[in-house]
């Protein structure tokens, strides 16, 4: 059962809100930042999974998008691949 809270218990995630970078289907991995940080949700299991913009570059071209990374994602929990939410964080910048 979650709180109504944002709350977070995902490491390096403490103080995070929501970025509506733009519509979903048109936001591009080169809008993303170092400090944003995507995390999917599962469908199904409710499992979250965090993709971090370094991390994606390094295998994919910066002109994808995020829908067609939707594509490929498979929850690492039941690999589950529809129904997945996914919401664009920014870290806290304080490091
Ligand atoms: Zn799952």
């Amino acid at each position: 059962m979650r709180a109504n809270g944002r709350g977070h218990s995902l490491p390096g995630v403490e103080r995070t809100r929501n970025v509506i970078i733009g519509p979903r289907y048109q936001v591009r991995l080169e809008d993303l930042r170092d400090w944003h940080v995507i995390e999917v949700t599962c469908g199904r299991c409710g499992r979250e999974g965090l993709l971090y913009p370094s991390t994606l570059r390094r295998r994919l071209p910066d002109y994808i998008r995020l829908l067609d990374l939707e594509r490929r994602y498979a929850c690492k929990g039941c690999g589950n691949r529809f129904g997945n939410t996914w919401r664009i964080l920014e870290m806290s910048r304080n490091a």
